[in-house]
């Protein structure tokens, strides 16, 4: 398997590479971590053999998902507060919105799908911004740092995960050496992250006129 590479194409996992063709069902393996992903329908053009796959897990590397998906539904749906989440990429650009329940009426994604879109595109992930939809400082829940780690670990990359409150945002970062969250300085991010006004419009921050 020649120049073997991932990337996603839509909601696909496509892998790509010079080389045989191979059966469906067939295990490629991805990273360090003992993931692979599962051949579901291959082709080939010319000496290019492209195939669409899913990641497969071990079953440890699978119930640890599913506590991380329980932990996302803690994160979006604290009944207490309204939270929108935004995905971004590693340039600070979004990728995905997380609206919660009844922001516009229709169907709400739940966080089995907001964990699908972290693994669909973990390769370019920069982090996920949430609103505390008031002013204040921009200080993360214990369910928020909980859910990070869960994630981080999940996905085996750190994240940047600022928190927007109205007036307010802290860039939080895993700190290894001290086993916390801390917030950056933004003047040392290396990206420049969009949809801060929007996410708060979204979480029904209304601008007080001149
Ligand atoms: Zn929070």
């Amino acid at each position: 398997m020649d120049g073997l590479k991932f990337y996603t194409h839509g909601a696909h996992l496509i892998a790509e590479w010079r080389g045989p063709v191979i059966p469906v069902g067939t295990h490629i393996p991805h990273g360090d971590d003992g993931t692979t992903y599962e051949v579901v329908e291959i082709r080939s053009k010319g000496e290019r053999v492209v195939a669409k796959v899913e990641p497969h897990f071990s079953p440890e590397a699978e119930a640890e998902i599913d506590r991380t998906v329980d932990l996302l539904m803690g994160f979006l749906e604290d009944d207490d507060v309204i939270e929108v989440a935004m995905v971004f990429d590693d340039k600070g650009r979004v990728i995905h919105w997380h609206e919660p329940r009844g922001a516009h009426g229709g169907a709400i994604p739940d966080s089995r799908d907001l964990w699908d879109v972290l693994w669909e595109h973990r390769d370019r992930l920069g982090g996920v911004a949430h609103t505390h939809p008031w002013k204040g400082d921009p200080w993360p829940s214990k369910t928020d740092t909980t859910t990070w780690r869960a994630c981080e670990k999940g996905l085996g990359k750190l994240l940047l995960w600022p928190v927007v409150t109205f007036d307010q945002v802290g860039y939080w970062v895993f700190n290894e050496v001290t086993g916390e969250y801390t917030p950056v300085n933004p003047e040392y991010l290396t990206i420049t992250l969009e949809g801060i006004d929007e996410i708060r419009r979204k979480s029904g921050y209304v601008e007080e006129g001149p």
